[in-house]
């Protein structure tokens, strides 16, 4: 079987940036920024101790180190090969264990359908070819009644100013060509596709930028940046 859903430009554009990815003031800068938003949303809507979690396109393990650092067993999955060696050399400095896999959302989800608490896909639904077929995936891999989290960009003229003509031309947050217009989802099409997968949407919120303060926060602003949390029914 092919990895039909894995599109090599994009694994090989993380790929090329992976010898930074730790480098909290380099090309990942901005997903470093936003961890710790992100970690404490996510540990206020669940509980994270001893709960298995799965995390799709983990990248170099921003998110997967923080959530097995407040106890969870987290297996972390990316198809670039290079994110997933930075990964496994950086938790071998912070001393964790979390099981690293080279493989698809799709092929994992095969093979152990129900079998983890919480999946997070953060940042990665952009980057495929298909991201119903992820939102299937991760519906497939939560146990009944467990907890999805996405996030992803929004698709309008404001979201394509500020996350592409801002973020990567203006102020640099980003390095340029990291996001397609045409890939962005709008949080009524996510909500659609996780309803289509049988989870039902608990909460969206935002996550915006602030070009003076330079800092990032959660609002009901989704217009560029978000984050959905889904139950499994
Ligand atoms: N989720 C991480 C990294 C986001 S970057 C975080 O938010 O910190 C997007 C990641 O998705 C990259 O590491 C890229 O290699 C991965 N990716 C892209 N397409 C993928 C696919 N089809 N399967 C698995 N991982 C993929």
């Amino acid at each position: 079987m092919t990895d039909i859903n894995v599109d090599p430009n994009e694994i090989k554009k993380f790929s090329d940036s992976a010898a930074h990815w730790w480098n909290p003031n380099g090309e990942m800068k901005a997903l470093h920024d936003i961890n710790p938003l992100r970690l404490n949303y996510i540990s206020q809507r669940t509980s994270l101790s001893q709960k298995k979690i799965i995390d799709i396109g983990c990248g170099g393990g921003i998110l997967s180190e923080r959530l097995a650092k407040e106890g969870a067993i987290v297996t972390g999955i990316d198809m670039s090969e290079e994110a997933l060696h930075a990964a496994r050399e950086h938790q071998k400095k912070t001393g964790m264990q979390i099981d690293y896999q080279k493989v698809t959302a799709e092929k994992i989800a095969e093979k152990n359908p129900e079998q983890f608490d919480v999946v997070t896909c953060l940042e990665m639904l952009e980057h495929v070819p298909d991201p119903a077929s992820i939102v299937q995936s991760a519906a497939k891999l939560v146990r009944k009644n467990g907890d999805v989290f996405f996030s992803t960009l929004n698709r309008n003229l404001k979201s394509y100013l500020f996350a592409i003509i801002g973020a990567e031309y203006v102020l640099k947050l980003l390095p340029k060509n990291t996001h397609d217009y045409a890939k962005f989802i709008r949080p009524s099409e996510l909500a659609s596709l996780a309803r289509d997968a049988n989870l039902h949407v608990e909460e969206i919120i935002g996550l915006s930028y602030h070009p003076l303060t330079k800092k990032y926060e959660l609002t009901k602003d989704v217009s560029v940046n978000y984050l959905m949390h889904c139950r499994k029914l």
